[in-house]
């Protein structure tokens, strides 16, 4: 009826402070809509710049997407083998490569960049893509067709294929004249790229790779920090974020809304387990050792960190303390790893002995899987709804190197402790630190001056794009 006014915070809580498009459907993707129940609401805002350009993108997919007119159209060139003319649409297709954190991050990269460069998203389904996220864009599909033509080449393509941008670009067969650009260019930014694929972080290199009609990209890496250094991009990224460390916090809670499927793992898991809790804390144990866990080195490194920082209470081994009845907190704690130990030794240390201010202490762990299984279905629903658990942590550690503890720390906008990587099978000293930021590292940044032609350190240029807490040659936005 007329009188009736909602609560002012209500819908927009709903759709994360207008993040979310309000067009979709409740049922198909329950996720997207009772998020905001779970979670915290971000302290951070998404900045209106932001908001009306996804908006915008959001009509940009429409009007381009899978089947469209343009979509048919612009497909032409590739069969045609070269680019004719102007398009009206221009793409980027993100092929599905690596671990699932890994696919989190470099999607996200992606869409940024079709941001920043007025492209269209597509998305390589690959095993999976499709059971673990629901659509993120209204009326019409992010997947890239089946019927695409390229897609069987997807798996073989790689730093010699004929259309590789960088390859090209070494064989000095790019003619930046539009009348000789190929209709697609395959762009390899995956760890292992030469000099020539990171050309594509120059700024001359970007006015040829906007003539290309298709973009075609393969990359294991969260790429951002080095769009932050180019001159193309640096201003409009500023006004899109102005709180620099919440690209991936936007863009991750935009993007990824687990399938029901996933959901269901998520919600029944936090209610059976994590939602009574005064305080709810996640370790995120990532071992890339070899052998099997657990690790008696590892162990030491949790307990240190997580004692020293007072995120868990010491236990009193000697004495006998009588634990008081008021003002006891329970803590849960939420340990995801492959491997079962971790959370054995945890949980046996706080039943076996009193904790020293009386705390109670919950040890949860929803699955050992033993081994990374990236092609089985089920282990990847597990891994997408552990990772978002431990987003909703109010504390979090997490292990050095990996990128589903990033993933867990940019959805949550949480600033984890992070496990310093053991050298030599022993536990680092000190244990962990704070990180600088919430946001992702880049594991393979370029470090290149394009205007120079000369090497430099890409971390000392800008204040706000450093190296890494966990991987010294590494990037991330501060
Ligand atoms: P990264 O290797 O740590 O950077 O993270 P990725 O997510 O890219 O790849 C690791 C993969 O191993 C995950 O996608 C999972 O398949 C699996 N994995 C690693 N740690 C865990 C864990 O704690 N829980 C579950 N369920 N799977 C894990």
């Amino acid at each position: 009826t007329d009188s009736y006014s909602p609560p002012v915070d209500l819908p927009k809580n709903d759709l994360l402070g207008g993040l979310l498009a309000a067009e979709f459907d409740k049922q198909s993707c329950l996720s997207r809509f009772q998020s905001a129940i779970y979670q915290k609401i971000s302290p951070h805002k998404p900045s209106s710049f932001l908001v009306s350009k996804l908006r915008e993108y959001e009509k940009l997919h429409k009007r381009c997407g899978p089947y469209t007119q343009s979509y048919n159209e612009t497909l032409a060139n590739i069969n045609s083998g070269k680019a004719i003319g102007s398009t009206d649409c221009k793409y980027i297709v993100w092929i599905s490569f690596s671990g699932l954190g890994n696919r989190i991050l470099t999607l996200a990269s992606a869409f940024l960049y079709a941001l920043l460069t007025n492209r269209v998203l597509l998305v390589d389904r690959g095993k999976d893509m499709a059971d673990l996220f629901c659509e993120p864009f209204p009326g019409k599909s992010w997947l890239l067709p089946t019927d695409f033509p390229l897609v069987n080449q997807f798996q073989s393509f790689g730093q010699n294929s004929p259309n590789c941008h960088g390859n090209m670009l070494k064989n000095n067969i790019i003619n930046t004249s539009t009348n000789t650009l190929p209709a697609y260019l395959y762009l390899h930014l995956a760890h292992d790229y030469g000099d020539h694929d990171k050309l594509f972080f120059c700024d001359e290199e970007q006015t040829v790779l906007a003539k290309v009609p298709w973009l075609v990209l393969k990359t294991d890496n969260y790429f951002v920090p080095s769009l932050f250094l180019m001159s193309s991009f640096d201003e409009e990224l500023s006004k899109l974020f102005p709180d620099k460390e919440t690209v991936f916090h936007h863009l991750g809670r935009y993007l990824f809304h687990p399938t029901n499927r996933v959901w269901g793992l998520i919600t029944r898991y936090y209610q059976a387990y994590l939602a009574k809790a005064d305080e709810k804390i996640g370790i995120q144990v990532r071992v890339f050792e070899e052998g099997n866990g657990p690790f008696p080195h590892v162990m030491d490194q949790i307990l240190a960190c997580t004692l020293k920082e007072k995120l868990l209470p010491e236990v009193d081994e000697k004495g006998f303390i009588s634990s008081p009845l008021e003002n006891q907190k329970l803590k849960a704690v939420l340990l995801t790893s492959l491997s079962s130990g971790y959370s054995e030794k945890l949980k046996d240390m706080y039943w076996e002995y009193p904790t020293v201010n009386g705390d109670l202490v919950g040890i949860y762990q929803p699955s050992h899987e033993e081994y990374q299984q990236t092609e089985r279905q089920l282990h990847n629903q597990k891994a997408w709804a552990e990772m978002y658990l431990l987003s909703m942590s109010d504390v979090l550690v997490t292990s050095s190197w990996s990128t589903f503890g990033y993933v867990a720390q940019g959805l949550g906008g949480l600033k984890p402790w992070i496990l310093y990587k053991p050298e030599n099978r022993t536990a680092p000293n000190p244990p962990c630190r704070r990180a600088m930021s919430m946001e992702p590292c880049f594991h393979a940044p370029p470090f290149y001056d394009c205007k120079a032609k000369a090497g430099t350190d890409t971390g000392a240029l800008v204040p706000h794009v450093r190296h890494c807490e966990d991987m010294s040659w590494g990037l991330k936005v501060v």
